[in-house]
């Protein structure tokens, strides 16, 4: 018989990774708070639901949540339910966090999910919606070996790179510092290419250079080509989810004391571009958030 799996947050990231899973012979059980996301998995052939109605169906819950905030809601969701069917047996659910949380937070999870018998990994992932879509994210786990290897298949099913990085929260922690250094070099990608602009240097030609070039990132050699010179601005990633990202890796410096002001002033241009720009407004037009203040 096929494993179960329940899908909590099918949104830009996790309605395609459901419906991989669905594509690979999982059952999948969905849950979102918005209705139509349930209505298009349950059209793909999942089953959707409440928590409750499903959690004793399933050997593993996976999170695909906007914040830690929610996380930790929809964990006490959980327990809520999982604890008030007693024929559960104990040991057998594990819960995979894949959204980009805090790694404190998910320490203190993991705390009381072991009081439950619950076992509790993060895995976040990087690649966007397009390796979301085909099933070749990267991701970063941390947890026990065992526990690394109990998850492998399933995750396998959803990324081609699976790293085990190491105790949990440590998924958490590569993934919250991962995408402060991609938010560095797309906001010094959009300052440089709108300088070289200036010189009279088309755009175009300044990231085809530059992409032949040490000054290259996954911002010049992806973001620009599809997102930012075209203007279509649709990577499917907010920009105030990367905000967040950054305010996490900001935090994670300061804990340490570290010498830096770097993750500071990124986080500042982020912070104020979320309020300047449109409300769901797209990572990659922090671009447009350039043009206002770099060249008066
Ligand atoms: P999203 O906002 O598109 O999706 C989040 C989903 O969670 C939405 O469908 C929302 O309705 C649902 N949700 C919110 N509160 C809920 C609750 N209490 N119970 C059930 N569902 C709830 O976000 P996304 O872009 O899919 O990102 C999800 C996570 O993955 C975030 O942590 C993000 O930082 C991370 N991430 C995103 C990308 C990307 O390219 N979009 C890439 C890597 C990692």
């Amino acid at each position: 018989m096929s494993e179960s799996i329940g899908f909590i947050g099918l949104g830009q990231m996790g309605l395609p990774m459901a419906k991989n899973l669905l594509k690979k012979g999982y059952n999948v059980f969905g849950f979102d708070t918005n209705p139509t996301a349930m209505s298009e998995l349950q059209s793909f052939g999942g089953n959707v639901g409440k928590i409750e109605d499903w959690v004793y169906n399933v050997q593993f819950i996976l999170l695909m949540l906007p914040s830690s905030t929610i996380v930790n809601k929809v964990l006490h969701e959980i327990l809520d339910a999982h604890t008030f069917d007693k024929h559960i047996q104990q040991d057998s659910l594990m819960i995979i966090d894949m959204s980009s949380s805090y790694p404190s937070d998910t320490k203190k999870n993991n705390r009381i999910l072991e009081n439950h018998h619950i076992s509790f990994i993060d895995a976040p992932v990087s690649g966007g919606v397009k390796k979301a879509i085909d099933g070749s994210l990267t991701v970063m786990a941390g947890g026990t070996a065992e526990q690394f290897e109990r998850s492998k298949r399933l995750l396998g099913a959803l990324g081609r790179n699976l790293f085990h990085v190491g105790p949990i929260g440590s998924g958490h922690l590569m993934k919250a510092i991962n995408n402060f250094l991609s938010a560095t070099h797309l906001l010094a990608s959009c300052e440089a290419i709108q300088l070289l602009a200036a010189y009279e240097v088309h755009p175009e030609q300044a990231i085809h250079v530059i992409n032949q070039s040490t000054g290259r990132s996954g911002s010049t050699e992806y973001k620009f080509p599809n997102f930012i010179l075209n203007e279509e601005y649709n990577s499917g990633f907010s920009l105030d989810l990367l905000r967040k990202d950054v305010e996490m890796a900001k935090q994670l410096f300061a804990e340490r004391n570290a010498a830096t002001h770097l993750p500071e002033l990124v986080f500042e241009k982020f912070n104020e571009a979320s309020q300047v720009l449109a409300k769901g407004a797209d990572h990659t037009e922090i671009n447009r958030f350039v043009s206002t203040y770099l060249l008066k």
